[in-house]
């Protein structure tokens, strides 16, 4: 890892190959020395992306294939698999039980189990893991299928119940925390009810909005200073706290 010190901030989950300047978007993180997860969707994003943060500082690579492209890329799986071993990010994946991706819940099932699965035989990865109203099952799976010697988990823009998050916290898991969770009621109460010590930022980006743009890398201080009044430190004293947050995660 980088120097600690150096790091500007902490986007662990954000879409860089989806900006109209692919190149341009890891430029610009790198520059402004933003410790960057840039997750991919579906394997076949993967080679590109690897192969554009090998050697950055502070941009690193996922490896994913998200619930909601599941019923169409399942197929890829194989591939997914041939990459794992150039992987030690894992992401995006999970389940998504929402309204227009439910009728895939079975194969979304199938398939992370799979990733969970291969990811403990493998060892030392770090997950990102979608879980939009299927937080429970998220967490049944990852109990039963990821021990938590063998591998990390972060819950990305997590809306489960705050029991949820406590049985989360009990499993080992971290929460990346954007913008926009800050805004609403259920977010902010959230936030107060997750132990400090795992708590990351994102940004989600180009899916939540700074002001009328998508967010990039760069606004991850904004998500920071907003969770920093919400819990009624300083944005300094959060970004240390984040800071030795990921330490911990990445080791
Ligand atoms: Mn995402």
């Amino acid at each position: 890892m980088s120097d600690a010190s150096s790091i500007g901030g902490v986007d662990f989950h954000c879409h860089l190959d989806l900006y109209p300047d692919h190149q341009a978007a890891i430029a610009k993180a790198e520059a402004a020395r933003i410790y960057t997860l840039t997750v991919t969707t579906t394997p076949k994003a993967w080679s590109r992306n690897h192969e554009l943060t090998r050697h950055t500082r502070y941009v690193r690579a996922a490896l994913g294939l998200h619930p909601q492209l599941v019923a169409e890329r399942a197929g890829e799986l194989p591939l997914w698999d041939r990459h794992l071993p150039e992987a030690r990010y894992v992401g995006e994946v999970g389940l998504d039980a929402g309204p227009r991706f439910y009728k895939s819940l079975d194969v979304q099932k199938q398939v992370f189990r799979h990733v969970l699965e291969r990811c403990a035989e493998a060892g030392g990865k770090i997950l990102t893991i979608h879980s939009l109203r299927s937080a429970p099952a998220v967490l049944d799976m990852i109990e039963a299928h990821l021990p938590r010697d063998r591998g990390a988990v972060v819950l990305h823009w997590f809306t489960g119940s705050k029991s949820d998050a406590r049985r989360a916290a009990a499993l080992g898991c971290y929460f990346s925390i954007n913008a926009e969770m800050t805004r609403t009621d259920r977010g902010r109460e959230l936030i107060t009810n997750l132990p400090r010590d795992r708590i990351l930022t994102e940004t989600d980006g180009p899916f939540t909005q700074a002001g009328c743009r998508p967010s990039e890398p760069v606004d991850v201080p904004l998500a920071a200073a907003a969770v920093a009044n919400i819990l009624g430190v300083s944005s300094e004293a959060l970004t240390k706290v984040i800071l030795t947050n990921l330490r911990t995660l990445i080791g």
